[in-house]
């Protein structure tokens, strides 16, 4: 058994005002290293001055075995499509065979690590990068050069890691193995992880899993991330929930194990040996290597702690007469009593509705969109829930996880407005139990 950590990712500098305020709460931030290219300073600032946090970098080396249009947009006065400047920045930084991937305009395949290149090398520059990144930006400003010394370094260091393709997964795992092998060699002060970026279909592939499983602690890492794309814990089936609980109970019996991208579910799975999940402010619990391009910024909904999940503020209030909620007492005490609820709903059950607030941003507007207020307010309320949720597990027994789900269920069974947003309470108990 183990106390679970929350570690937020910081996925742009806007998230910055919500990591400040719960900072004292939260086990960890963990910020992408293109974000780090974009925002030097203010990233090292916060990370290494103003937080005093545990920080992970994260080198997102896979980007550059991805199909390399991900990381372009219109650049300059042209507007003509060239890869953004964070990542040209950062693979400069990372050294081969980032650069030359760039370069030639061609992504990075098992094959570009073969014959007589430098794999050594290459870990070298993506850890040092991490170790060293906040420290070189304090070094590079004299107003903050005496900052340099007492900089506190990351909590462990990535090994470069790639989405390990389904179709030819035998060689990315080899490759992926093979650099996780090299960097926990290279013997730094601070725990070398390795991050494992694959399908969720790979969850079903049983013999992947074994060999996985065997040769990863092979590989001398103190830790492993793991990223399965597009794992989504509220509506995978319980094979798929039952794989990645398996994977997390034999790995952690000999290093650290933590969810990239998780939820609630993962973060429960620290009574099967989970050390932590990260995700980000008010979504982020599960994650494509597919960047989502051009969509429109997502409606926050309100994460009903009971499920776990994130509803429409409608769904939920159409289930208060049944439930018998009919004061602000009654919600704080039957649908969620955290500082942010007690402090909006306190005079009428009506203010409930704000969580859900709509607007036309503009007078040409065609479509309502949620207030960034209303969205302010379902982040931090998400974010008080998640960080209760960790301070309860701690005390848990999985029995009593288990009876909450069962009794969740009851409470809600019947209700037509929620009855297809709570599939995953059965599905979750099964494979917790
Ligand atoms: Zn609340």
């Amino acid at each position: 058994m183990v106390d679970p950590k929350v570690i937020i990712r910081m996925g742009s500098h806007a998230e910055k005002y919500y990591i400040e305020k719960t900072a004292r709460y939260l086990d960890g931030i963990i910020v992408g290293a293109n974000l780090f290219e974009a925002t030097p300073g203010a990233t090292a600032t916060l990370l290494g001055k103003k937080l005093n946090k545990p920080y992970y970098i994260d080198p997102m080396t896979y980007v550059y075995g991805r199909n390399l249009n991900y990381i372009k947009s219109p650049q300059g006065k042209t507007r003509e499509l060239d890869f953004k400047r964070s990542y040209r920045r950062l693979s400069e930084k990372l050294s081969l065979p980032f650069i030359s991937a760039l370069s030639k305009d061609s992504r990075v395949t098992p094959k570009d690590f073969e014959g007589d290149f430098n794999t050594e090398e290459c870990c070298k520059a993506v850890m040092e990068y991490q170790l060293n990144r906040i420290k070189e930006n304090f070094d590079e400003d004299p107003e903050y050069k005496e900052y340099a010394v007492g900089i506190l370094g990351p909590a462990s260091i990535y090994a470069p890691y790639f989405y390990i393709e389904p179709n030819n997964h035998d060689a990315w795992m080899d490759l992926v193995l093979l650099l996780a092998k090299v960097s926990a060699d290279l013997k730094y002060d601070v725990p070398v992880h390795a991050i494992i970026c694959t399908d969720e279909a790979m969850l079903d592939n049983t013999n992947f899993l074994v060999k996985l499983k065997r040769e990863l602690i092979k590989t001398g890492v103190e830790g492993v991330w793991f990223w399965f794309s597009d794992f989504d814990e509220l509506t995978s089936g319980v094979e798929k929930l039952k794989a990645f609980r398996s994977l997390v109970e034999d790995l952690s019996k000999e290093i650290k194990v933590y969810n990239l991208h998780g939820g609630y579910f993962s973060l429960s799975l620290c009574k099967h040996g989970l050390t932590g999940v990260s995700h980000g402010v008010g979504y982020g619990e599960k994650k494509s290597v597919v960047p989502v391009i051009g969509a429109a910024t997502p409606t926050v909904r309100y994460h009903l702690p009971d499920f776990h999940k994130r509803l429409g503020v409608p769904a939920i209030q159409r289930c208060f007469d049944s439930l018998k909620i009919k004061t602000p007492d009654d919600f704080h005490e039957k649908i969620c009593g955290c500082v942010v609820c007690k402090g909006l709903v306190s005079k009428d059950l009506a203010e409930f509705s704000l969580f859900g607030d709509m607007a036309y941003s503009t007078p040409m507007s065609k479509r309502e969109a949620q207030t960034p207020a209303a969205a302010k307010r379902c982040r931090f309320h998400f974010l008080m829930n998640r960080i209760r949720e960790r301070d309860e597990l701690k005390q848990k027994k999985i029995e009593r996880i288990l009876a909450e789900l069962d009794a969740v269920e009851e409470k809600w069974s019947g209700q037509v407005s929620v009855k297809d947003d709570m599939a995953h309470l059965s599905r979750w108990r099964e494979a917790l139990a």
